[in-house]
């Protein structure tokens, strides 16, 4: 006796005509804000690669090479694990909030104008520097952050490029993790602008830990925060000045935390960012 079955649709039609549907439960589409989580981690090691392929760059260093082995108190293998498992953390963070704020519509937003996104990138750097300026300010000035928080970037007192985002995860966390979301939500953006607004950011925080003054520098013309400003900072006795990243240094200059300089050359080869104003 033969049976008669009803006829199924083919299940590779009905996926064709409703993807929603069958997007499965547990996997992400190769969306705009999984790119926003991955494309800056891939833009740090690259950028910071292309730095450790330029070499020792001893022409330009702000810093000997035998400085930065007598001052930093941390090996480059310890600040890669350290970077690594902070970025892990950051991926694990922005995933949940992703899974739990997603939208099923798949709809993806459409561009505003140019101009448009130029207004937002400002206002997401404004956010950015704001949140930063004040945070960073108060882990020096509360004794607890610094000695469990803050204190671990500070162990490269002569930056480079890859030690960049070397901070205790929690720092990391509240300061990046946060601070992007806070200029994302604030600032409009799509997810498609976030993904170069924070690699942007990654660039800038790169460039105010790379250690060397290059000379042609494009964005020391329209950035007056730099590896020469942020090297300030991170010297013994700068440590009150100069808090404001990754943009610009208004902040600094509106509270009084300003520590101007002057780019000597060194008789060894490369660059001495020293202060010129009285420090207390
Ligand atoms: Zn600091
Ligand atoms: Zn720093």
């Amino acid at each position: 006796m033969s049976a008669t079955f009803p006829s199924y649709e083919n299940p590779a039609s009905l996926i064709k005509r409703s993807p929603i549907l069958f997007r499965p439960a547990m996997t992400f589409p190769l969306s705009d804000e999984l790119l926003g989580t991955f494309v800056p981690i891939a833009v740090y090691w690259i950028y910071s690669g292309i730095y450790v392929m330029l070499g020792d760059l001893n022409q330009y260093r702000l810093h000997t090479k035998a400085e930065e082995e007598t001052k930093n108190v941390v090996s480059k293998g310890t600040v890669v694990k350290g970077v690594l498992v902070q970025q892990a953390f950051q991926v694990v963070v922005l995933l949940l909030l992703f899974t739990v704020a997603r939208s099923d519509s798949g709809v993806v937003l459409p561009q505003p104008s140019l101009p448009v996104i130029i207004l937002q990138f400002f206002v997401a750097m404004v956010v950015v520097d704001t949140w930063q300026y004040f945070l960073h300010r108060f882990m020096h000035m509360n004794k607890f952050l610094y000695k469990h928080i803050h204190s671990k970037h500070h162990s490269l007192v002569v930056p480079y490029a890859f030690g960049s985002f070397y901070n205790h995860p929690l720092e990391g966390l509240i300061l990046d993790t946060v601070g992007g979301a806070l200029s994302f939500l604030i600032s409009g953006m799509t997810p498609r602008t976030a993904i170069y607004f924070f690699s942007f950011a990654t660039i800038m925080a790169i460039e105010d830990h790379c250690g060397v003054w290059l000379p042609g520098n494009l964005l020391h013309v329209f950035f007056k925060n730099n590896s020469a400003y942020h090297d300030i900072h991170h010297q013994l006795y700068g440590t009150k000045y100069n808090f404001s990243q990754p943009f610009f240094i208004t902040w600094d200059k509106i509270l009084g935390t300003h520590m101007p300089y002057t780019l000597e050359k060194r008789k060894e080869g490369g660059f001495e960012a020293r202060p010129i104003k009285k420090m207390d």
